[in-house]
């Protein structure tokens, strides 16, 4: 095949890893415009002015996704509070920090999603899951490559807000910025911050407008101690927020009853998922078409939970991404290092399912087109060159050592963050 120069830009690596098809060594991956028109060996018959440029010992990966984030935290230098401490202390630390930031200037949060954009590009991540707590600042992002799903985030436990926050919901999806790059989702918090009325409300918007939900579900087992008999630490931390009220929450339920409602919007983001019980995965795996699971490593470890039954939804059939949480419980925004994690935390788990995790589950979840998240011809040009120490001779085993590096992010077709070493001919 010939390359024609002027449109066709084609670059070859020690890997490269397509995803939905096996590694290719010496690989070649060529983009025109905004997709992908070639994935494959080098053929060698090539005009010798429109030989692929040649990137030596890098990777070229589909662009990451991370399916779970705040942005509006990407200004914390370190996470909140402590490793290990309680999770209702936490929230109470991340309840302040929200309070003391809406003090300060709104502004100031359109800022660190800007910032949190720009780290995730860095990182080689092209397409988020991103949890918004006030009108998405387009003034800050649209200038930006990047693109995911937007959910509204809603809370309130108590009847009064149910109005105000259904009125939040329906205000998010109106039209607007929204269309390929960014799409709009709906975010009701977590059982623990959601009158069942306002639950029952933005599912059926969802339903309606055709969007995706994300909702924090069975992530620490004080939730599922609140759910089944009002116990637990959760109890003082409502009434010390004013919240509390005892009538809002029927006793004996657990995530199973937040499933079976959440199962009727076209598209369900489940975050964490920590505590899953046998029959709740069983439910996620029969329609792991359209509902997902976020396993969020490092934030997973911060708080110190009981071991992720990773292996055994995984084994079920339940799809599952990653997500990096915010800065307000983990270190940075790098997806390399949460897939570092499942590989430190899970061995029994292949290398190729956790790079499956952080790409095409991650794409799938959110409702990205089907050639999101892999490295195929016609699909779209989001890629992640990574730097690979010299002669890798195993596809996988550098993507969990420490020292690897992204060096470019491309997304639909344009050099997003980084370099290829001096490469001139990129398009800018
Ligand atoms: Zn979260």
């Amino acid at each position: 095949m010939t390359w024609p120069a002027s449109e066709v830009h084609a670059f070859r690596a020690r890997w490269v890893l397509p995803v939905q098809s096996p590694p290719i060594r010496d690989g070649i991956v060529a983009i025109a415009d905004s997709a992908i028109v070639y994935v494959g060996t080098d053929r060698g018959d090539d005009q010798a002015d429109d030989r692929p440029t040649d990137l030596g010992d890098v990777a070229i990966l589909p662009g990451l996704v991370n399916a779970h984030t705040h942005l509006e935290f990407s200004d914390l230098d370190a996470p909140l509070g402590q490793p290990g401490m309680p999770f209702t202390q936490w929230i109470a630390t991340v309840v302040q920090h929200r309070r003391q930031q809406d003090a300060e200037d709104s502004r100031s949060v359109g800022a660190a999603i800007r910032r949190g954009i720009a780290e995730s590009l860095r990182l080689g991540v092209t397409m988020l899951g991103e949890i918004a707590t006030s009108p998405w600042p387009w003034d800050q992002v649209s200038d930006q490559p990047i693109g995911g799903v937007v959910f509204r985030e809603l809370l309130g436990l108590s009847s009064e807000r149910i109005a105000s926050q259904g009125g939040l919901a329906s205000a998010h999806l109106q039209p607007g910025g929204w269309g390929d790059v960014w799409r709009a989702g709906l975010s009701p918090h977590a059982p623990y911050s959601v009158h069942p009325e306002l639950l029952s409300r933005v599912v059926d918007l969802a339903k309606r407008a055709d969007v995706p939900l994300a909702m924090h579900l069975a992530e620490t087992r004080e939730e599922l101690q609140l759910l089944a008999s009002h116990d637990g630490p959760f109890v003082p931390l409502l009434r010390q927020l004013g919240v509390w009220d005892p009538g809002v929450l029927p006793i004996g339920r657990r995530p199973l009853d937040y499933l079976r409602v959440l199962a009727q919007a076209p598209r369900v983001l489940v975050i964490h998922g920590n505590y899953l019980a046998d029959d709740e995965i069983d439910f996620l795996s029969d329609r792991a078409d359209r509902m997902s699971v976020v396993y969020c490593p490092r934030t997973h470890r911060y708080f110190q939970h009981e071991p992720y039954p990773l292996a055994r939804m995984i084994s079920a059939g339940v799809r599952i991404a990653l997500g990096t949480d915010s800065r307000s419980s983990s270190p940075d925004l790098s997806l390399l290092a949460e897939m570092r994690q499942v590989a430190a935390d899970h061995v029994e788990i292949a290398p190729e399912q956790i790079l499956r995790m952080a790409t095409i589950h991650g794409a799938r979840a959110l409702g990205g087109e089907s050639n999101t998240g892999t490295l195929v011809a016609g699909g779209p040009a989001d890629l992640t060159v990574v730097g690979l120490p010299a002669g890798q001779r195993d596809p996988y085993s550098w993507l969990f050592d420490a020292s690897t590096r992204v060096l470019a992010t491309v997304c639909r077709g344009k050099l997003a963050a980084g370099s290829f070493d001096g490469n001139a001919d990129f398009p800018p």
